[in-house]
């Protein structure tokens, strides 16, 4: 997603190749996100990335309302308050429910579920959809996408770098840009710049069939103490246990473990049986040491970009992203959103 979207957005102002190591693009993270947009996911300081993001993805028609719910047990009621306190003093639409109205919203639920937090703007995402726009745009602005073109190393030479390429091809460039998910630090190590400390974290997700089945007009039900969180999917459920397992740079693939967490967990929450698991998958969320994402020139070395860390939020954001993304690379206009808090330099 940030390749796509950053070359997207470059258009024809620059001339892109995209190099993609895998046999197609949206492999790893991006094919494997639970696809949503919620303006309070992230933090405070990733919010106007989102809000920012919002108006381009609904133009784009890949948003769908679905509404979150951050749930508290009792005892929880100041961590809910703290929730909307926060979200809301940073403008997003945020409401706290009582127990009738938060129950009248998740059939089933236990009765030591007794406060939310209601954030009636978050949508749903289609993420392929999004991802394939990109890729469009970008190759209609005269962009290429190489595939199976994994870098291999980066030369520093006067003007710019030599790639060379997996097999072997080697290519001239003025910038390189890194946008490798979780492989952003081993990218730049292979180019000589120092690591920033991007690491990724595994995050595990599960579809299962309940009974009864899940109600479509459920929302994102998030744990205010980041356990959990679930939503429906066609009848189904998305179930995750809001993993967050270190990991070297790999296909992500989920652990028995954490399925089997995700259903307990889901299971304390409302009283409603899985039936199945019927798919399980697992990713990458790439972290910078601060949880912000990473998107300027590296301080020490003006032809080399970063454009990494994007975290749980790197679909919400891509848009916003890639405005200020492109405005830097380009020393144009970078958008509505303060690109300060997201340089390199900072680290
Ligand atoms: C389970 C899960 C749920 C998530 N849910 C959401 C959500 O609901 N909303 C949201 O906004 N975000 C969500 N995210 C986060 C989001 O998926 C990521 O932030 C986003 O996909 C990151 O995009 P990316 O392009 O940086 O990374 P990736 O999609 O991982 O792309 C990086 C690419 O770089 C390539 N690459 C690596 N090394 C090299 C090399 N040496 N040469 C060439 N290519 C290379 C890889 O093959 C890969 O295709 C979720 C993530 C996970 C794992």
């Amino acid at each position: 997603m940030a390749g796509a979207s950053l070359a997207a957005r470059l258009g024809a102002d620059a001339k892109v190749l995209v190099i993609e190591a895998e046999e197609r693009p949206g492999y790893h993270a991006t094919g494997r996100s639970a696809a949503f947009w919620t303006e309070s996911y992230g933090g405070p300081q990733v919010k106007p990335l989102t809000t920012a993001s919002g108006p381009e993805l609904d133009r784009l028609g890949v948003l769908t309302p679905r509404g979150a719910l951050t749930i508290g047990r009792t005892g929880q009621e100041r961590d809910v308050a703290a929730f909307a306190e926060t979200y809301g003093n940073v403008g997003i639409e945020v409401s706290t429910l009582e127990r009738a109205e938060i129950a009248a919203r998740i059939p089933g639920l236990k009765p030591e579920w007794t406060c939310g937090v209601l954030e009636p703007s978050t949508c749903d995402i289609d993420v392929a959809a999004l991802h394939q726009h990109y890729l469009a745009a970008a190759r209609k602005a005269g962009a290429e996408l190489w595939c199976r073109a994994g870098l291999s190393a980066a030369e520093r030479v006067r003007g710019g770098w030599i790639l060379t390429l997996a097999d072997g091809r080697r290519i001239g460039c003025d910038v390189l840009v890194d946008a490798a998910g979780a492989w952003a630090d081993a990218v730049a190590a292979k180019a000589g710049i120092r690591p920033l400390g991007i690491a990724p974290y595994r995050r595990t997700i599960a579809q299962v069939a309940i009974e009864p089945a899940a109600p479509d007009s459920l929302p994102l039900v998030l744990d205010v103490a980041g356990r959990f969180y679930f939503k429906p999917e066609s009848g189904r459920l998305w179930l995750s246990p809001h993993d967050e397992t270190p990991s070297s740079p790999c296909d992500a693939a989920p652990e028995e473990i954490d399925v089997a967490l995700a259903i307990d967990r889901f299971e304390q929450v409302v009283d409603r049986r899985v039936l199945r698991v019927e798919h399980r998958w697992a990713g990458l969320r790439s972290f910078a040491p601060d949880r912000l994402p990473v998107y300027g020139f590296d301080p020490n070395d003006a032809a080399f970009f970063w454009f990494a860390g994007q975290g749980g939020f790197g679909i919400q954001t891509a848009p916003a992203a890639a405005v200020l993304g492109a405005g830097l690379l380009l020393g144009q206009d970078g958008g509505e959103v303060d690109p300060e808090p997201f340089g390199p330099g900072r680290f």
